[in-house]
């Protein structure tokens, strides 16, 4: 005998986030209500993205735009206006105050505020209003969802703090490929280094990479992290150099599958946080 497929659920909306924070961010909060999609995967790189047609026609069918602004999605306004997108359209960091970082004469703005679980309170609330804005019939369900969200980040940034406080401050330096954790070091009193920039579409140059391996050496920092979305050659060369020893991978810019140990938001800055502090305890 055939199985018959189930009949289809009735749908609310559809909304679609950039990447794959977003959209964990969003489903938290929508609940059923709302048919969740992410336009980068789990795993996959959202600076370097090239969005296809299926990208375009996810969006074309859209009621709710989620992005992360502070220039994450440099492909976005191209896909946006290709698609004929007509629905509403929420950037998740409004109201954030960004990070800037100097690279010789250029400074550039650093998107990776969703490291930061304050930020990510603002996110959640951003997110919400669209949701709402959207969908008003549901208001208040997407109003309480996100006040218990908000709590259980408030909750999730105060474990990470405790986790930190033992470590003294000349042991808080942690190794990344890119540089992802701006926001997060800036909340934890931890330095982050990086050969790579902000962004990844980039190289490296040689001068900066020995200058980070010098200054690991000098530094005598033991661990080099790998990120899910980044090529590992890099960190593996940093180890080679060096002596230290490759752990992560570390959670940046996207989740994990559903199978990983970084599904969703909270679960990934409790996975970083963990890799972290255990880089940094002293031996
Ligand atoms: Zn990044």
């Amino acid at each position: 005998m055939a199985l018959v497929s189930p009949p289809a659920r009735a749908a609310g909306i559809t909304a679609v986030a950039s990447f794959s924070v977003l959209a964990d961010m969003m489903r938290r909060i929508a609940g059923e209500m709302v048919s969740v999609t992410s336009l980068v995967p789990a795993d996959a790189d959202v600076h370097v993205w090239q969005p296809s047609a299926a990208d375009s026609r996810t969006l074309t069918e859209a009621a709710l735009l989620v992005e992360n602004g502070l220039g994450l999605e440099g492909w976005m306004s191209r896909l946006s206006a290709a698609s004929g997108f007509r629905g509403i359209r929420i950037v998740a960091t409004d109201g954030v105050t960004p990070r800037t970082m100097r690279k010789g004469a250029a400074t550039s703005i650093d998107p990776h505020a969703w490291q930061d679980p304050r930020n990510g309170v603002i996110y959640a609330r951003n997110i919400a209003e669209g949701l709402t804005a959207a969908d008003p019939v549901h208001a208040d369900a997407y109003r309480t969802s996100a006040a218990a969200y908000v709590a259980e980040i408030e909750q999730t940034d105060a474990w990470i703090a405790s986790q930190f406080a033992p470590i003294p401050p000349a042991a808080r330096r942690i190794v990344t490929t890119h540089d992802a954790f701006g926001y997060y070091g800036a909340r934890y009193g931890i330095e982050f280094l990086a050969a790579e920039g902000l962004s990844t579409d980039a190289e490296p140059s040689a001068k900066a990479i020995a200058a980070l391996v010098a200054q690991i050496k000098r530094e005598r920092v033991r661990t080099v992290f790998l990120e899910n979305m980044t090529d590992p050659r890099l960190t593996a060369m940093l180890a080679r150099e060096t002596g230290a020893t490759v752990s992560g991978p570390l959670y940046s810019d996207a989740l994990s599958k559903p199978d990983g140990p970084a599904p969703d938001y909270i679960s990934m800055l409790r996975h970083n946080t963990t890799l972290f502090e255990r880089a940094m305890r002293p031996a």
